[in-house]
Formats: C-alpha cells, structure tokens, sequence
C-alpha cells in the first residue's frame, strides 16, 4: 500500500523516491498490478501500474474512498531517545493520532532542545511512513515544547486537554486505563524514566492518572497499547 502525490486534478502520479523501491522489492509490483494509494490531505483508492523501472513507476489512479476516521486523541509525549520518538510518531500515527505535543519533562535529554536535536525532516518521514501504513492521508501536527515541565503543564497543557479527557499514563495508579469509547481524549505519556513525583503531582492536578497493569512498559509499547485500548 503506497501514498502517491499528484497534481490537483491528475488521474497519474510517477512515483521514483523510496515508494518506487517498495512496489519494486516491497510488494514485487508488476505493470498491470493494482495498489493501494492515497493522496496528502485528500482521498484514497487504488492505483494501476503502466510504467515500472529502476528509475520509476507511472500509475493510473482511482481514488475515490475518504482515508481511514481519525483516532481523537491527543497525545502528549515526554521527549524519549529519538529511536523511540521515531517508532512512537509512526505507529501512533498508524494508530490515528492527529495531534503530537512533544515536551520537556526533569527525566528528558536537554540536548533534544539543541540545535542537533530534533529534525523537523526526520519527524515528517515518520508520520508519512506511520500513513502510508495505516493508508490514511491527513498528517498529524506536531508541538515541541522546549520550556520548563512546569511552565508546558500551566500555559500549554489545559488548552491541549479543553473538552477532552485528560489522562496521564502513569505506573501504579489507582484507576486502569479505560476502554473506548470515552469521546476525545488527551493522553500524556512520561519519559523513559518516569515522571518525577512532583510532576506527577502537578499532571494529577489537571488529569485522571491510569494504569495499564503490572507491567512496566517501553514508552513505545505504553503508546501502543494505551491507544488500542481507547481506540473505538
Ligand atoms: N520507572 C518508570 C515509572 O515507574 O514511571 C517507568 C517509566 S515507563 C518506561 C515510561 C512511561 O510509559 C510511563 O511514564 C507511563 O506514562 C507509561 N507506562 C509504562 N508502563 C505503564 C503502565 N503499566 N501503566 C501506565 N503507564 C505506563
């Protein structure tokens, strides 16, 4: 399943970055084969392969299906390594996230902060990859909050959580995690060492506090499993 952009209006897209590479070692294509695709911000369908080489591949769209509904849950993350940013962004977006806010919590690297730390480039990769997966079209944004924990919870946070259900996934906590459907929802996850008890305290103020049992998660494999729980 590809993501083709096209013009506005074309009924063919040429597809010769890495999406060529994955008809061609991925999926095996063939010209006469038929693909999944999806246009950026638009429909998707399918697709018919006319052209196919090393250099590109020429297709002939129908894209006549609205993408996947969303996943109404926003999820605030603390900063973990950028390997795990990596795979949350993709599957979290897979998973139908629209909303990212990205912060600093007392457990988070400063060096993310630094002009080496995040690549706006390398986060856009991993939501089109986490898309195209999922074959859903609507690119999530993304909020990267370099302030102070505390100034993110106080100026940042209650708009983030403004008619939604504000969760705070945390190890322990009385209340497990719910299952859907509880309408939209704002999740916030903490760093790969936890949160610090003063900044639970401080989310507890402005969130229910859930549990997902015993085990102590990954923050990658928390995500996952916090977002199937409250997908619909
Ligand atoms: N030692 C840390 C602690 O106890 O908080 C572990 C942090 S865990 C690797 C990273 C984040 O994933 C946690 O802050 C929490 O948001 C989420 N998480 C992982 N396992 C969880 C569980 N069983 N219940 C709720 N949240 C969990």
């Amino acid at each position: 399943e590809e993501l083709a952009p096209t013009g506005a209006g074309s009924q063919r897209a040429v597809l010769r970055d890495r999406r060529l590479q994955h008809l061609r070692e991925v999926l095996r294509a063939r010209v006469g084969d038929e693909v999944g695709v999806g246009v950026e911000g638009g429909a998707i369908g399918k697709a018919t392969i006319i052209n196919l080489d090393a250099q590109a591949a020429e297709l002939e769209l129908r894209l006549d299906e609205p993408p996947p509904p969303p996943l109404d849950v926003t999820l605030a993350l603390a900063l973990p390594r950028p390997p795990t940013l990596r795979k949350v962004l993709q599957q979290a977006t897979a998973l139908g996230v629209k909303r990212f806010a990205l912060f600093r919590a007392e457990r988070v690297e400063r060096s993310y902060f630094s002009s080496h730390g995040l690549h706006a480039s390398a986060l856009a990769e991993d939501l089109q990859l986490g898309l195209e997966q999922a074959r859903d079209t609507i690119v999530p944004t993304v909020e990267v909050h370099p302030e102070h924990f505390g100034r993110f919870v106080r100026e940042r946070l209650p708009e983030l959580c403004e008619g939604r259900a504000p969760l705070v996934a945390h190890p322990g906590a009385a209340t497990p995690c719910p299952r859907a459907p509880i309408g939209p929802a704002t999740l916030i996850v903490g760093p790969e060492g936890g949160f610090i008890p003063a900044e639970v305290a401080l989310l507890k103020s402005l969130a229910q506090a859930i549990d997902l049992g015993p085990r102590i998660l990954r923050v990658e494999t928390a995500v996952v499993a916090l977002l199937a729980r409250l997908s619909p």
